[in-house]
């Protein structure tokens, strides 16, 4: 019985590595999502797909959508389904999402996440990384950030300073700090994140994709325990 079990499970793993991989980065607001994604991406070869970084694209272009969404970003709360909906199935019908992508910041709500199951399901190999970090750590890290508004290589003002102030060591872009990372503003998000999006974590868990992935540690143990988390294979199978 044991033998039927595991040759299954093997049978079932290795038809599920070739579909392609969706990473979904969870966790709340500072958690390390998008310091996570830029090397995720360059280690599994697949776009990492910001929805906040899009709409800060959008405004910065002074589309409708850009000054639609920054109503409630700068407010801290939520843009609604419709508008992130419509943006994010449109970025991952591109060509560079066909072997699979990462996802930071979306889904952010139970219709979201339903509305990517609906579009996924059966086709890709999905893994929900939740980072976690305590709430007083939150504030601190998100109060303290700034990113290279060329590159958008994230820092932090204490924690992982540039070596030259306000100018990227990678690139020597400019540093900025997000107009939504007030102390104010950040509280709103978190009280958004508990509400509408934690109840996330046990739609993900009830389909058995969750990974738990202790954020507190420094950056370099993270990115090891996330990508001991996925499965080592990226995919290549067109899933647009
Ligand atoms: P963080 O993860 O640091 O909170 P993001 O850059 O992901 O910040 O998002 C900034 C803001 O953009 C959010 O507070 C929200 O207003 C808006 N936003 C981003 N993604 C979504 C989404 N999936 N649904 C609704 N609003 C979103
Ligand atoms: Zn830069």
């Amino acid at each position: 019985m044991v033998g039927v079990l595991s040759a299954h499970a093997s049978v079932v793993s290795r038809v599920e590595s070739q579909k392609p991989l969706v990473v979904i980065l969870m966790g709340p607001p500072g958690a390390g999502k998008g310091t996570h994604a830029g090397p995720l991406s360059v280690h599994l070869g697949i776009p990492h797909i910001s929805t906040g970084d899009l709409f800060r694209e959008h405004f910065r272009q002074q589309t409708l959508l850009g000054k639609q969404a920054k109503e409630y970003i700068d407010r801290g709360n939520l843009v609604p389904d419709e508008l992130v909906l419509n943006m994010l199935f449109d970025r991952v019908s591109q060509e560079d999402c066909k072997a699979g992508y990462i996802l930071d910041g979306f889904p952010r709500t139970l219709l979201q996440a339903r509305s990517l199951d609906e579009r996924l399901i059966g086709k890709v190999q999905l893994v929900v990384l939740n980072l976690n970090l305590p709430d007083e750590r939150i504030v601190e890290r998100i109060t303290g950030r700034i990113a290279c508004k060329d590159c958008g290589r994230p820092y932090h003002k204490t924690f992982d300073p540039p070596k030259v102030a306000a100018i990227c060591d990678v690139c020597g872009g400019l540093l900025f700090q997000r107009a939504d990372d007030t102390v104010a503003v950040v509280r709103q998000r978190l009280e958004v994140y508990r509400s509408q999006t934690a109840p996330l974590i046990d739609h993900y868990a009830q389909q058995h994709v969750l990974k738990e992935i202790d954020s507190q540690n420094e950056k370099g143990v993270v990115l090891r325990e996330c990508l001991e988390a996925l499965p080592s294979l990226p995919a290549t199978q067109d899933i647009r």
